[in-house]
């Protein structure tokens, strides 16, 4: 049989178990294959992925795989890959990512972009030596780029199956990763997500669902999940279907999803079904509440509709789901329109109405043409949203060196230094500083992706609700993982 091994790599910032790896695994077992999945490989010392390496590559491995959703990469992985190259010439690495392919190492044979189940398959025939050369994207370097959204669309799936093995060792308290829908039924102007403008029904099987949650139950006793659709709740038969379905569970799962609340607003019904769904943890991607910022980017609801919306399913779902709910209000700072004045104007309102709940505020990015990526509206055209280049950037590259190191790495490459009328990417940064500093004096609470990570100990969705923004304590180091898949305990 043939045999592969992927990687996980998920940095700290999103420290839940990737469930693209074992998406992909469970895929290619359907198809014959023998795959295992080494999640948590940001956190491994080079000795150790090299002796789990050694343990598990044999005559019949044909590739290795990086999965990740975010572009983390370090030193130590680094260093693996290129000692695993050298070590099995023969093995192609293969890395893919649904969305943020920003990764560069030298040593990657394929790059798979995109929802990857059916390039995959194209591509591992070629390898074996039994399939067709997959199609190509051009490419300046040696790697080679598989569009797989483009060129092997994987979506509508009927099944989104994930299956975890014993060898994944996964534990009663983990949130696990979730699929219901790929793609999204919008396209807003400042939106990279590789699907957008989906038509009609594109949701998996309920009896898949039913199948994937009751095995994980059974098997590891897991309740709990993130969603990974990018908007859960685009329609409402689509809730009403699967809820139906956790109606029939016998135990009280929780779900965390990207919920638009504009939609939420103006369909009350939507409320009870996610409800009866037991999808409480809601991160609503509001991005402005300034009217004309929102219409400029395709979410125009009277903000003060909107902000009303909000305080309603706050106090609908604090009020049927006692102690289980989370909102997160998601918002850019430097939509085109957006001022100094109304920015400081919605966190204020934050502070007096959003305590116990989460915020995130981002700085307004805009990608330069890349080869991976896909373009957003604006990146194809930013002048029509009044968006310029910097013409002097020095004092903002040093900004962001020095408080954003991470993004500094990859803004020079990536990120357009971009400025308007109101502000520039370097102000923009400063105020998403201050407001962070500022807020840390009020009650804001973890937000429900975040409270899906690894943590230290064995926690509870309860004991998770308790803990301040920013202050869960993720586990960086996953040693029992580590030491379960070396076979040293
Ligand atoms: S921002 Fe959200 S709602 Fe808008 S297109 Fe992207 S995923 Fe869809």
């Amino acid at each position: 049989m043939y045999h592969g091994v992927i990687f996980g790599v998920n940095g700290e910032l999103s420290n839940a178990r990737s469930s693209g790896p074992h998406r992909m695994a469970t895929y290619l077992r359907e198809q014959g294959w023998d795959i295992e999945v080494c999640d948590f490989a940001f956190f491994w010392q080079l000795e150790e992925l090299q002796e789990f390496a050694r343990s598990r590559i044999t005559r019949q491995t044909h590739f290795v795989g990086i999965g990740q959703l975010f572009p983390v990469w370090n030193t130590t992985l680094e260093q693996f890959f290129t000692w695993l190259k050298q070590t099995y010439p023969d093995i192609k690495i293969i890395a893919g990512s649904q969305q943020m392919g920003l990764y560069t190492s030298d040593v990657v044979d394929y790059y798979v972009q995109g929802y990857a189940e059916l390039a995959m398959v194209e591509l591992l025939q070629y390898i074996v030596g039994n399939g067709a050369r997959p199609r190509f994207v051009l490419t300046s370097g040696a790697r080679k780029i598989i569009a797989a959204t483009d060129q092997y669309p994987a979506y509508p799936m009927q099944s989104l199956m994930i299956r975890y093995e014993d060898r994944d060792f996964v534990q009663s308290h983990e949130f696990l990763g979730i699929e219901f829908a790929r793609g999204c039924i919008f396209e807003c102007a400042f939106c990279n997500f590789p699907i957008l403008g989906v038509k009609g029904d594109s949701t998996r099987d309920s009896e898949d669902f039913y199948c994937q949650v009751m095995d994980a139950y059974d098997r590891f006793g897991v309740e709990n999940y993130f969603i990974a659709d990018e908007t859960f709740n685009d329609r409402t038969d689509k809730i009403t279907k699967f809820a139906d379905v956790v109606q029939r569970l016998p135990f009280q799962p929780w779900f965390t999803a990207y919920v638009r609340a504009d939609l939420l607003t103006s369909r009350p019904r939507d409320r009870e079904e996610l409800a009866r769904m037991n999808v409480l943890g809601h991160y609503y991607g509001i991005e402005t509440f300034n009217r004309k910022s929102g219409q400029a980017v395709g979410k125009g609801m009277n903000s003060d509709r909107l902000k009303d919306g909000l305080l309603e399913a706050k106090q609908y779902f604090d009020q049927y789901c006692p102690g289980r709910y989370r909102g997160t209000i998601s918002l850019i700072a430097g939509l085109p329109h957006e001022t100094m004045q109304s920015l400081r104007s919605t966190v204020f309102w934050l502070r007096d109405n959003w305590q116990g709940h989460n915020w995130v505020l981002s700085p307004m990015m805009i990608q330069k043409p890349s080869e991976i990526l896909k373009p957003s509206l604006i990146d194809l055209d930013m002048a029509k949203y009044h968006y310029r280049k910097m013409s002097d950037d020095t004092s903002v590259t040093k900004f962001v060196s020095n408080d954003y190191p991470e993004i500094a790495k990859q803004a020079e490459k990536a990120l357009v230094m971009w400025e308007n009328d109101h502000m520039n990417i370097g102000s923009a940064m400063r105020f998403v500083s201050w407001w962070e500093s500022y807020s840390q004096q009020f009650d804001f609470r973890e937000d429900g992706y975040r409270m899906c990570g690894v943590t230290d100990t064995a926690m509870s969705l309860d004991q998770r609700m308790q803990y301040r923004k920013g202050k869960l304590p993720f586990q960086t180091s996953v040693q029992w993982y580590i030491d379960k898949k070396l076979s040293r305990c």
